[in-house]
């Protein structure tokens, strides 16, 4: 399942990549008819809060999901509900870009994260676009943290 969120929901965006989930967000100002030809060839659901981009995707037969809360929370639940998180895919996908994160090897990632982290922890993981290194432990306990908050919250 491929998500593509709209301009407003960047935070929501990044936690759906936390979940393992594939999720185009637009960052720059591109139109409506450019986002929807996105969502149409990659096959991606629309994740909205924009009244009038919720009609022109209905016209032309593409899958949303219509968020109408502010609050992440709620919008996470909104996604769970049509979407199940696979496990296996927590923490596969680099929050800020998208792109699926390599294992790379504990003394390769020494210089780029605090000592106290290198120390404690032992798996990593690594994002060629961004340069960007996460890590089993604070980044995964966060991710698992929230998705029971959100099981249990109503
Ligand atoms: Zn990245």
């Amino acid at each position: 399942m491929k998500f593509l969120c709209d301009q407003m929901l960047g935070n929501l965006s990044r936690w759906l990549r936390f979940f393992g989930f594939d999720t185009y967000y637009i960052q720059s100002d591109i139109d409506d008819d450019e986002l929807l030809k996105i969502a149409e060839k990659d096959n991606r659901i629309i994740i909205t809060r924009d009244k009038e981009l919720i009609i022109r995707a209905n016209k032309r037969k593409l899958k949303i999901i219509n968020i109408d809360s502010i609050n992440l929370d709620v919008q996470i639940k909104r996604i769970l509900k049509n979407a199940e998180i696979n496990e296996n895919k927590i923490l596969s996908r680099c929050s800020i870009c998208n792109t699926i994160l390599k294992k790379i090897d504990k003394q390769d990632v020494k210089n780029k994260i605090p000592n106290k982290i290198y120390n404690n922890m032992n798996i990593f993981f690594f994002c060629e676009l961004c340069d960007k290194t996460y890590w089993m432990g604070t980044h995964y306990d966060k991710i698992i943290k929230k998705i029971i908050e959100i099981k249990n919250g109503n």
